[in-house]
């Protein structure tokens, strides 16, 4: 099932983004089969740059999400007995195919996202990366054995995959944030439903397509695609087959899922909202921390969980800080994402859009002046400029809600206690960042600035190696490096009588 059985008119598009969308499956994918949703009915997605249909993809209800359910509850058995080193090979394969349909992925992202696309090959070689990292760690899973502390039982223990999941999917990161849920699972023996972002669920559909590719056995990997996420999820949620949660997305929407995960005390994991901090302090190398702050604020035109939020400066280098970053940021190109040269690309949508706006607004009708952007710009698709904000009120929204777009508010302190007072102002707990050559302040920051990964004189973070998570209200659980694996594995042990004693 292609976009040919349910496309749009797409004659604005170029030849090579039509060609590559008729290859992409657009229906659900559940038990190995493509089909339509029971309804029959679709969803529509944009290209935000334009506002335009780009694709037509179909929208799963209830009953399709039980179908799928049912797959990976069927499938379960048999793909936790197969061997380790085969699903390692899966993931292997997938990493390669997914390298090899590098500009497919990135041009597929761009279309239904908006980045640009040097942004978008970025993201095929962060998401790819975790099906290699994953391929690696499936043959590492082990347990122990060991004599208990009296001498005389024997205590071993061994891991089991979690079972059947669900996992739930953001727009912003549309391979990443699926390959970095998948292939953990994958690598784990646990099969699984997505419901990838519906404003971006072609990504995930192409992805699928490689796991098929490479053998995938049919029924391990469920998706469904549709515009009434709740209803589709709530009654998995509700099922006691299911036995993981794994969503990816805002604070307030995984609270309410941790609700309903309450019911059948469903084992979770969190990657919720962000409000980073970006500490730069008066030893900083200015150089490294306007560089590092590009980076943190502007990746992903700032839709991005690990953004820097609030840029809190030391009084004595905030002025020359701000004016470089703004000088920095006016030169950016900001087109459609497929525009030779450009920078910045489209937010998601016009809501999104004018919410970043708003916070803009707000800040400056408490007194916030404006070094660059801060303008709705005419014209089609959802930009909006880069912007830089001082004298920020410290009531104001944009230090206090996570911004989403690329608008940096800049705020003032006088001592390191008074800078982690503001770092750690938030509920949120996701990433930060600092910027300094006092190694002693860093190793101190790193234990009193709460959040689950600091930037250290760096504005990236991400890694893959590396174990991604909040505290506070940004989540629980961790995604990549060691830990990763450990979020589908349950561990269970035996206890044995004295072997001498019997
Ligand atoms: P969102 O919470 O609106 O949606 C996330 C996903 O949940 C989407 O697939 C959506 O369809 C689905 N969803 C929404 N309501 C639902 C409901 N009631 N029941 C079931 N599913 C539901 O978030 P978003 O706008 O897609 O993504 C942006 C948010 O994600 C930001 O807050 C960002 O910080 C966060 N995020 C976090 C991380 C992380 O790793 N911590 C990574 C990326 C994005």
């Amino acid at each position: 099932m292609t976009t040919t059985d349910l496309a749009p008119d797409t004659s604005h598009l170029r030849p090579d983004e039509r060609e590559l969308l008729g290859r992409v499956c657009t229906g659900l994918h559940i038990a190995g089969h493509w089909r339509p949703a029971a309804s029959g009915t679709t969803f529509d997605v944009e290209d935000p740059a334009t506002g335009l249909v780009i694709a037509r993809v179909a929208d799963a209800g209830e009953v399709d999400g039980m179908d799928a359910l049912d797959a990976a509850v069927e499938a379960q058995g048999a793909w936790a007995r197969t061997p380790p080193r085969e699903r390692g090979e899966i993931l292997r394969s997938a990493f390669e195919r997914v390298v090899e349909l590098a500009d497919d992925f990135a041009l597929l992202m761009t279309l239904e996202m908006g980045k640009p696309l040097a942004e978008a090959l970025g993201e095929v070689t962060y998401g790819a990366e975790f099906l290699r990292w994953f391929s690696e760690e499936a043959v590492r899973i082990s347990g122990r054995y060991a004599t208990a502390p009296d001498g005389v039982s024997r205590l071993l223990v061994h891991k089991r995959p979690v079972g059947p999941c669900l996992f739930i999917t953001p727009w912003n990161f549309p391979l990443a944030m699926a390959t970095r849920k998948i292939a953990p699972a994958v690598a784990a023996g646990c099969t699984m439903v997505i419901k990838p972002p519906n404003l971006t669920p072609l990504t995930t559909l192409l992805l699928t397509q490689v796991f098929e590719e490479v053998g995938l056995p049919p029924g391990v990997l469920n998706v469904v695609p549709t515009s009434r996420a709740r209803e589709v999820t709530a009654p998995l949620l509700r099922d006691d087959r299911l036995r993981k949660l794994s969503f990816t997305g805002s604070t307030p929407v995984g609270r309410s899922l941790l609700k309903d995960a309450a019911d059948t005390v469903l084992r979770t994991s969190m990657e919720l909202g962000g409000n980073a901090p970006f500490l730069v302090f008066e030893d900083a190398d200015l150089d490294a921390a306007v560089a590092g702050a590009m980076k943190a604020k502007l990746r992903n035109m700032g839709e991005a969980c690990t953004a820097a939020n609030r840029f809190v400066v030391h009084e004595s280098v905030a002025a020359e800080f701000g004016s470089r970053l703004a000088a920095e940021m006016a030169d950016l190109t900001v087109a459609r994402g497929t525009d030779e040269g450009s920078q910045i690309g489209p937010l998601i949508d016009a809501r999104s859009r004018d919410g970043v706006h708003e916070l803009v607004t707000d800040a400056t009708a408490q007194g916030a002046e404006v070094l660059t952007g801060g303008q709705l710009p005419e014209g089609s698709g959802y930009f909006y400029p880069p912007t830089v904000l001082v004298g920020v009120a410290p009531g104001a929204r944009v230090l206090q809600e996570e911004i989403f777009g690329p608008v940096a508010p800049i705020v003032t302190f006088a001592t390191e206690a008074e800078a982690v007072q503001l770092a750690n102002a938030t509920e949120y707990g996701l990433a930060a960042y600092v910027f300094t050559r006092d190694l002693a302040r860093a190793l101190r920051l790193a234990e009193t600035i709460e959040a689950g990964m600091l930037g250290v004189n760096s504005g990236i973070i991400s890694n893959p190696a590396a174990p991604f998570g909040g505290v506070k209200q940004s989540g629980l659980g961790r995604e990549g490096g060691f830990e990763g694996i450990e979020e589908y594995l349950e561990t269970r042990y035996v206890g044995i009588a004295d072997p001498f004693g019997v």
